[in-house]
């Protein structure tokens, strides 16, 4: 991309009414812009980001089985009163009114509507285990929406259900659902540590949050020290075989790791004391293992092997795709800017033009960009006439990986300087160099 062409609203000032970095970062950067409380519409770059993180979200749970689909963002109320939650939701819920006086509803989760595509289409044992999931804007009309997409009214979530016959295949779902999301974080560059909490009006018995650790994030936690050692890495992980996925939600769950729900302090103060860590953590997914509450009263049953009719065991679990741009900024940013994980960074290199309009240098930059792209690597090419100090302020705000800087200078020794965002170090390198370094 040119960023003559592009559209990237960077702001020179910074916003007044935004209270985190990740907000002021986001609206500096010109990835945001807000429409009503909690409502945003995503600009380019952060559309761009939005998008690599959902993809990553997709190959992770399709890796793990689960299988994709798409539900609408407005509901029948219907489907809420069958399983009680209609008038239990509260004022989080919009309800709305069609034209033929019928009551729909914003979904701001969907457990009723895959239970009714569950009840419509499956019948026998034969069809389980069975995990779909969706990623679909969703509407909760929060009290106190603030700091920018982390708590917005509208936003983006991937949430997926479980359905199984017995409460051990529901529960290794939920194993599952727990490496795939370790695996997902990891990816982008996060970490975000399993705390049991507190179930909330989903209901249910077991359930962990994830938690991004960060002084600005709105849950209170507490933890050993020794949890944060813990990766998943690049282990493979058979995601069919039940041992597997205890061992390793067994691994990240046995150390004491609790939101304030349900802190424990007499269970806490068995830790060591230098272990003993309580901070603030922003909440990025969240499993639930729940049984039989919706399959039950919907009707959602099968026909076991001996002919028997039973409700499934289901599941539910959620990641806060918009929230997490929030969060992965919160946790990579400076006083300059943004500095992207490469898992999620909206362009992989920047190119800055030292020299617009110098034939030498402008040519240099277009083999640059060429050759970048040539590796199936996206660069951002800064092709504007602008002094240099703008240029380099404006990609460390956006804050890609890598900056390779074209100039006369540099060219006639046959170098381009190529610079990483997270180190601020520098090199001079030949271009096609600089190119392998970046891919
Ligand atoms: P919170 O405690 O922050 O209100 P929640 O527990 O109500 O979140 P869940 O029902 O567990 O949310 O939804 C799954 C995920 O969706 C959450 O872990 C979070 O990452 C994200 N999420 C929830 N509410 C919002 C919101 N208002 N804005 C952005 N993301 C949200
Ligand atoms: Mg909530
Ligand atoms: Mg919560
Ligand atoms: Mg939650």
């Amino acid at each position: 991309m040119r960023l003559s062409r592009y559209f990237l609203p960077v702001l020179k000032e910074t916003p007044a009414d935004a209270q985190i970095a990740s907000h002021r970062l986001m609206l500096r950067a010109g990835m945001i812009r807000q429409q009503s409380a909690g409502i945003y519409s995503w600009l380019p770059l952060g559309y761009r980001v939005l998008r690599r993180i959902e993809q990553i979200v997709h190959e992770e749970q399709q890796r793990a089985g689960h299988i994709p689909l798409l539900m609408p963002t407005l509901q029948s109320a219907d489907l809420w009163r069958e399983s009680g939650r209609y008038d239990d939701y509260g004022e989080e819920m919009l309800r709305i009114t069609d034209r033929h006086g019928r009551d729909m509803l914003y979904g701001p989760t969907n457990e009723e509507m895959i239970t009714d595509i569950f009840r419509a289409h499956v019948t026998s044992y034969k069809d389980l285990p069975l995990t779909l999931y969706h990623i679909q804007w969703k509407f909760r009309d929060e009290i106190r929406p603030r700091f920018g997409v982390m708590r917005g009214r509208e936003f983006l979530m991937k949430d997926g259900y479980n359905f199984d016959l017995t409460k051990e295949d529901a529960l290794h779902a939920y194993n599952r659902h727990l490496v795939s999301y370790l695996r997902t974080y990891e990816r982008m560059g996060l970490q975000a540590i399993p705390m049991r909490a507190d179930s909330g009006p989903i209901g249910g018995d077991d359930t962990h949050e994830f938690l991004v650790l960060a002084e600005t994030g709105e849950s209170e936690v507490f933890y050993d020290s020794k949890v944060t050692d813990i990766r998943l890495g690049e282990r493979e992980i058979d995601y069919d075989s039940h041992a597997e996925c205890r061992a390793v939600m067994e691994e990240f769950t046995s150390l004491y790791a609790r939101t304030d729900e349900t802190h424990d302090e007499a269970v806490f103060n068995e830790i060591p004391e230098e272990r003993r860590r309580s901070a603030r953590g922003i909440e990025v997914g969240q499993i639930f293992y729940f049984g039989t509450k919706y399959s039950e009263p919907m009707g959602a049953t099968v026909v076991t092997q001996s002919g028997e009719r039973v409700p499934v065991h289901m599941g539910s679990h959620g990641i806060g795709v918009s929230r997490l741009l929030g969060a992965l900024i919160e946790a990579n940013h400076d006083e300059n800017g943004i500095i992207w994980p490469e898992g999620v960074t909206p362009f992989h290199c920047g190119i800055v033009n030292l020299k617009q309009g110098d034939a030498e240098a402008d040519a240099a930059c277009e083999d640059l960009y060429k050759a970048l792209k040539a590796r199936g690597l996206e660069p951002l090419y800064d092709d504007r006439e602008e002094r240099a100090g703008a240029k380099f302020a404006t990609m460390d705000l956006i804050g890609l990986p890598w900056r390779i800087t074209v100039g006369p200078r540099g060219l006639k020794n046959g170098v381009v300087e190529l610079t990483s965002r997270r180190t601020g170090e520098s090199e001079e390198l030949a271009p096609e160099t600089a190119v392998a370094r970046v891919a």
